[in-house]
């Protein structure tokens, strides 16, 4: 069997175009501007590269983008300063706090003096609390996109086995709550999981979410099943040739071994192009609904 690749570019591509039509829609319905506040805190270059990008995608969709550069020494108190401000702005209806924080600055306490209405990355305690009883909450954007693509490949998920590697806050407890929603057996697998090579080929649906390249071979995979590859990894590819300072060239992989999983899963997102552009696309949408919501005007589906 060879794969479907599940394209997380075209579909996200989807999702932005709905969500523009969406604050098109608020602005000409209820002159309403959707508003995502972005804060960045110190100078680690991958941060910077998603801030960038998540602006550039909220002012394309029509919103506007409220982007505040912090210096890596700034105190908790100005920073839980700031938060206090955008929480209390009304042209603000989203703010996302980039993470990883420097390690001065204590991560849960920053992210639950967010609003959690305006908590469009889902991690404050209360969306944490709400998802896990099934109640209207923010969702983090990573599982939910996730989840938008397996619902689109497959509709329903009900009584499918999947199998979530990795127990992230960020990733894999969320994306277990949302399968487990959507009614599927839920298994997390992590570290310590015994037989994780016999957990795997029992799934249905297999999350991997670990950060290590490559880690799932396809003999790891069930015939047929739905492969969802959050993973980024970095690593050297020397058949690309050398940098100008004589580096090794770099590629991006996920933590499954694509071309051996995709001749024995039904369908699999590939890396890059699979997860990643899903997630900017899912803070969009979450941000608008955060709008929605704060204004009492009906929500995107
Ligand atoms: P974390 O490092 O927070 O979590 C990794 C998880 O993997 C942990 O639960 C860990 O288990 C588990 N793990 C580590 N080694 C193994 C192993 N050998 N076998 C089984 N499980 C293992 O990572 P994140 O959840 O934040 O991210 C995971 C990956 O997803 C990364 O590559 C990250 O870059 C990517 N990512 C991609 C996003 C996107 O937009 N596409 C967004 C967010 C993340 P334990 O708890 O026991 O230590």
């Amino acid at each position: 069997m060879t794969a479907q690749i599940i394209d997380g570019k075209a579909f996200s591509a989807k999702v932005r175009e709905k969500v523009a039509a969406h604050v098109a829609k608020l602005k000409d319905e209820h002159g309403i501007t959707p508003g995502l506040a972005v804060v960045l805190v110190g100078e680690d270059p991958a941060s910077q590269v998603y801030v960038r990008s998540k602006g550039k995608q909220t002012v394309e969709a029509g919103m506007n983008s409220y982007e505040h550069k912090l210096d890596a020494d700034t105190s908790e108190a100005d920073l839980l300063s700031l938060i206090d401000q955008l929480n209390n702005d009304p042209d603000v209806h989203g703010i996302l706090v980039q993470l990883p924080l420097p390690k001065h600055l204590d991560e849960d306490l920053v992210i639950n003096s967010i609003s959690p209405e305006k908590d469009v990355d889902g991690f404050h305690i209360s969306n944490v609390g709400l998802l896990g009883t099934g109640q209207k909450s923010m969702v983090p954007c990573t599982p939910l996109g996730c989840l938008m693509m397996l619902r689109e490949h497959h509709g329903s998920l009900s009584g499918m086995d999947a199998v979530v590697i990795g127990r992230s806050n960020i990733v894999g407890k969320p994306m277990a709550q949302l399968l487990l929603g959507d009614s599927c057996t839920v298994t997390i697998a992590h570290s310590r999981t015994k037989d994780l090579p016999g957990v795997v080929r029992r799934a249905d649906i297999v999350v991997a979410a670990v950060g290590r390249p490559e880690m799932v071979p396809g003999d790891w995979i069930k015939e047929g099943a739905t492969v969802i590859d959050v993973g980024i990894n970095r690593i050297e590819a020397p058949e690309k040739g050398t940098n100008e300072d004589g580096s090794v060239k770099t590629r991006l992989v996920g933590d499954v071994e694509f071309a051996s999983a995709s001749e024995r899963a039904g369908a699999i997102t590939p890396v890059p192009g699979g997860v990643g552009p899903m997630t900017i696309a899912c803070l969009l949408a979450n941000t608008v609904t955060a709008c929605c919501r704060a204004n009492g005007v009906e929500e995107p589906e």
